[in-house]
């Protein structure tokens, strides 16, 4: 059975833990799309991670971790990560890595760094971490392919081809030093050593597992709002964030995957630019940044402060309907505690009209939010562990995100340790 942990909203929902502690129960996790440039966090016994490139069944040593075909694979920060665990003292994990993944060049990561440079103030606000061009190469058949490591003549054919279009650019966009195919081999060859007790040929694996009744756990990055067809384009990421990809980032059938998890927060964030309806400003914002997640709002990866607001159900109903959401986990419910009264988006004025939908990105960028405030709880409620034990304000406010989503909520985190999580 197939089982995908994904984002309704714009990343940075909690995906880390849910998937951490869904992990348990599963035989293999997978990272299907994306690359280093987000990342999870996740509290365990072993400490605090973040994790960018690994799947998080690496904390249990029954589980195999597959990077799978669809991922952007950095393989340096792959080993970084590694090291990373084993300095604190986790068991060595079990790891494959798709023989069809592709891998993110050096130059990937420098022509990330040229373009954002280039653009200046219109910039995407890219992570810098080559996903852009590293997806671009891909798509235009310019990429290079973990299965092309092992036979060198070709491979410095293809290095050669490659690079007469790469060095147009970067002599005469970006008045850089041309790159030089021995560079480049002598890195791909860096690349072969690290991966090669890895390498598998996953969909053939993953057939097999799925015949002996093996449990799988897709584990998404980012969400709905980043996708490139169905989120906030162009302020997207450059692969796509939908459960749905996760039957081609893994190589699965589509109707294997039989059940959906989409996080929900309880409040809204956002890294990068972009239009963010219920976003908020000034004293208020800072408040919520300073006390949301856990020690704050500020990228896994980046440490950028990230944009806060309300949470916009417009927003998370769209993202879970995208996933195809069966459940709905809705996380950092404590961090809004501190409040009294506490207002959600329930519709985006456009031009005067009320919607409900969430619109593509020129009506978006009008959009203004349509608020409804419902009463806080002012209490804390890290600890609780029983549903009928939240206060009842509490439950209202869940209550009504679910008939808004339309889609049951059966986790409800309020803690950012695994054991604050209450099922209902
Ligand atoms: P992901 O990319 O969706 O995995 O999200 P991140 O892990 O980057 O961000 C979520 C942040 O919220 C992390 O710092 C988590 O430790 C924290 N977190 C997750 N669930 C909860 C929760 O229920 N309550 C609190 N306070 N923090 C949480």
């Amino acid at each position: 059975m197939v089982k995908a942990v994904v984002g309704a909203n714009w990343g940075d929902e909690g995906k880390g833990k849910i998937t951490d502690m869904l992990a348990e129960k599963a035989d293999i996790v997978i990272r299907f799309q994306g690359g280093a440039n987000a990342g999870h966090t996740i509290v365990n016994p072993y400490g605090k991670f973040a994790l960018h490139t690994l799947p998080s069944g690496v904390f249990h040593s029954h589980i195999t971790n597959i990077i799978g075909n669809g991922v952007a694979l950095d393989v340096k920060k792959v080993m970084e990560e590694l090291k990373s665990l084993e300095g604190k003292g986790v068991p060595a994990c079990k790891l494959l890595i798709s023989d069809r993944a592709q891998m993110v060049m050096s130059y990937h990561v420098q022509f990330d760094q040229w373009e954002e440079e280039r653009l200046g103030k219109a910039s995407f606000g890219s992570t810098k971490s080559g996903i852009a061009p590293f997806y671009s190469d891909k798509y235009a058949k310019i990429g290079f392919q973990v299965s092309e490591l092992f036979d060198e003549e070709e491979l410095k054919k293809k290095i050669s081809r490659v690079l007469a279009q790469k060095n147009a650019l970067v002599v005469h966009l970006y008045g850089k030093d041309p790159l030089k195919e021995e560079d480049i081999f002598e890195e791909l060859m860096g690349y072969r050593e690290a991966l090669k007790p890895y390498i598998a040929d996953v969909s053939s694996y993953l057939y097999r597992a799925l015949e002996e009744g093996k449990e799988v756990l897709l584990e998404g990055q980012l969400g709905t709002l980043k996708d490139p067809d169905h989120g906030i384009y162009p302020f997207v990421t450059s692969s796509s964030t939908l459960a749905a990809y996760g039957a081609i980032g893994a190589g699965l059938p589509p109707y294997e995957i039989k059940e959906i998890v989409t996080v929900v927060k309880a409040y809204s964030s956002a890294v990068g630019a972009g239009a963010f309806v219920s976003e908020l400003f000034g004293a208020e914002a800072d408040e919520l940044r300073t006390r949301g997640g856990d020690g704050g709002e500020f990228g896994a990866t980046t440490g950028r402060p990230r944009r806060v607001g309300w949470l916009d159900l417009v927003a998370s109903r769209y993202g879970c309907r995208l996933q195809g959401a069966t459940e709905v986990a809705f996380t950092v419910l404590d961090v809004l505690g501190y409040l009294p009264e506490i207002p959600v988006c329930v519709g985006y004025e456009i031009d005067g009209e009320v919607k409900e939908d969430f619109p593509v990105t020129t009506d978006l960028n009008k959009a203004k939010p349509v608020l409804k405030t419902l009463p806080g709880w002012q209490q804390e409620i890290r600890g609780i562990k029983n549903y009928a034990d939240l206060p009842e304000n509490c439950r209202k406010y869940i209550e009504f995100a679910e008939d808004f989503i339309g889609v049951p909520i059966r986790m409800v985190g309020v803690g950012p340790g695994r054991e604050d999580i209450i099922y209902r």
